[in-house]
């Protein structure tokens, strides 16, 4: 065991040794809590590109905790900052904990956003826990009200230069005049619609933000027929967003409603990285600008593509786009169930937050970590991989050999980068 241990008062008394011939800073001054930045807001400057950088061969997501320190670079003053880095408790160290049936380490006595929209590290945990509640809902909505799901889409003409606030407010009020309509009532009773689940997607492209509604229609049987309703809804729809001052979609891709199979296909693959999507940055990285993308960028594209910061269509930033998506996208829900509907279905109320912390549950500890150590690991972007080896050394029974080594190595780097900046 290492961090509160002895590997750590061997590398603290050798910190002091070598500290007091570079001259470095006595650990209570690097301090997690309060890392000293450069002027781009870089933990001292120790940060690279290199490990951020994009291949040309291919795409190549970035951890989610690389992406989750540029969410903090761009938006500084977000709680995000805070996320898996200050402590809880700040009379006890950091902790690893090792998740029995994930079989992944992760850190404890951290605190932890829950902003999904915000960061990847939190939105992967409250994703999977919204796609388990899906699909636990629909298949007891199946199974015990023998009930079918439609899939019903709304999208909207947008231009690259409409403000994402303005489409999201002219999204909302659309889909709250379509469904308030008598007609779309009507028609919605007509084919047993008896609940709804309304997703929101915000993706951005040539034309701009595209946020987008995909909602579960729960009707009382498996509805045939239902596709004769399409363009009439299609009209309805259109005149929903007039109304509500967005410019009006075409007949053909303004809305779309399918059947259970793609109800199915939507939830299986709820809050996953697209791989489609997810296709984008060779043409960046290449140049090849003009050529364009159907799908768009996701908001985590865009805080991917942040890190080197070519402009996009039109010239946009990505570092831009995101702090304005960051902005307009405060207090919207992900996902919005009809009333009483989770408790019909038995699924628990929960907030992102608790979604969130979920991990932490049948979680066992296996180490701790001092605050020396853990602001290496910070300030070298290396959390996630302590964690890695702090899980394979806990399967392995290697008396945690391959976390050490990565301290002592982070150590000496820290050192060297402070004895070169005394010789400068
Ligand atoms: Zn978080």
């Amino acid at each position: 065991m290492y961090g509160n241990n002895k590997q750590c008062q061997i590398k603290e008394s050798g910190r002091e040794e070598r500290g007091a011939k570079a001259g470095i800073h006595p650990a209570s001054t690097l301090s997690c809590e309060n890392i000293p930045q450069d002027e781009f807001g870089r933990p001292l400057g120790i940060f690279t590109k290199s490990q951020a950088t994009f291949k040309n061969t291919g795409v190549e997501r970035l951890h989610n905790f690389i992406l989750q320190d540029q969410a903090c670079k761009l938006l500084p003053k977000h709680r995000v900052c805070n996320c898996l880095k200050k402590r809880i408790d700040k009379t006890k160290d950091r902790l690893v904990k090792y998740n029995v049936d994930r079989k992944k380490a992760h850190w404890s006595n951290v605190q932890r956003c829950g902003c999904l929209w915000i960061d990847p590290v939190c939105a992967k945990q409250i994703t999977e826990g919204r796609r388990s509640e899906l699909s636990a809902a629909l298949e007891r909505w199946k199974k015990e009200f023998l009930g079918g799901c439609l899939l019903l889409t709304l999208t909207f003409s947008h231009s690259l230069d409409m403000p994402l606030s303005a489409s999201l407010l002219g999204l909302r009020d659309a889909y709250a005049r379509f469904v308030g309509h008598r007609r779309v009532k009507e028609i919605f009773k007509a084919i047993g619609v008896e609940n709804k689940i309304k997703g929101l997607e915000i993706l951005w492209g040539q034309n701009g933000w595209h946020p987008h509604n995909h909602i579960l229609l729960l009707t009382k049987y498996t509805v045939l027929g239902f596709e004769s309703y399409r363009d009439e809804l299609a009209r309805l729809w259109i005149n929903s967003c007039l109304k509500a001052g967005l410019r009006s979609p075409s007949m053909e891709h303004g809305l779309d409603i399918r059947d259970g199979s793609h109800a199915e296909e939507y939830i299986s693959k709820y809050g996953l990285p697209d791989q489609n999507k997810w296709g984008l940055p060779e043409e960046i990285t290449k140049g090849h600008m003009k050529k364009g993308r159907n799908g768009g960028f996701t908001p985590f594209d865009l805080l991917q593509l942040s890190i080197e910061d070519k402009p996009l269509y039109g010239g946009k930033l990505p570092s831009k786009l995101f702090q304005e998506f960051a902005f307009a996208i405060k207090g919207s829900s992900q996902l919005v169930w009809g009333r009483g509907l989770k408790k019909l279905l038995c699924i628990e109320e929960k907030t992102d937050q608790e979604l969130a912390e979920e991990t932490e549950k049948n979680a066992i500890e296996l180490t701790s970590v001092t605050n020396y150590g853990f602001t290496l690991l910070t300030v070298f972007q290396k959390r996630h991989v302590f964690l890695d080896c702090v899980a394979r050394d806990y399967e392995q029974k290697d008396g945690f050999s391959s976390a050490n080594a990565l301290l002592d190595e982070l150590h000496f780097k820290y050192l060297e980068i402070q004895q070169s900046k005394q010789l400068e």
